[in-house]
């Protein structure tokens, strides 16, 4: 979706309120198993004496696999969108600008970019999720499993060294 932003950039002081859905196609994140509501953008484009900043949510209802249990898990995404658009390159240093061709704003490029950013490096049913057992496989939220009993033997060998510097 292409938003020419002509009228608003000659007319300071007006705004511009949208509202879209982001196409999840190309969205493909291994933990986000799918999208069990549509992923949208609400928000405006205003015009502050010149200033163009585009604010927005973009929100969603996630099924997602917990990267250490592999247990699927729903999860709510609600990611705060500010961008300042510029219409010419003015401070190549400066990356919190987006900048715009022609006037015109790819819209859902933008959000989506916006949500690929946001994606935690790790999805987690919960925070302090225990994971599976690297022997058993056994399910560590639901309880330990009989392995634990047993000692790794790097770690009864680094045990001995302790004792020994006793
Ligand atoms: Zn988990
Ligand atoms: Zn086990």
């Amino acid at each position: 979706m292409s938003i020419d932003l002509h009228e608003l950039i000659i007319n300071p002081g007006k705004s511009l309120p949208f509202s879209c859905e982001v196409d999840t196609e190309r969205l493909d994140f291994p933990a986000i198993k799918r999208f069990l509501t549509p992923l949208t953008g609400k928000g405006e484009i205003r015009n502050s004496a010149g200033l163009l900043t585009l604010s927005a949510h973009l929100s969603a209802d996630l099924l997602c696999i917990c990267d250490r249990c592999a247990a699927e898990f729903e999860k709510h995404c609600d990611i705060p969108v500010e961008l300042t658009l510029a219409t010419e390159l003015e401070d190549e240093e400066n990356p919190d600008f987006y900048l715009l061709i022609d006037e015109k704003l790819e819209l859902e490029e933008v959000l989506s970019d916006c949500f690929i950013l946001e994606q935690d490096s790790s999805f987690l049913c919960r925070e302090d999720c225990k994971g599976l057992c690297f022997r058993c496989g056994a399910n560590l939220n639901e309880g330990s499993c009989s392995c634990k009993k047993e000692k790794d033997p790097r770690l009864a060998v680094l045990e001995q060294l302790l004792d020994d510097k006793d």
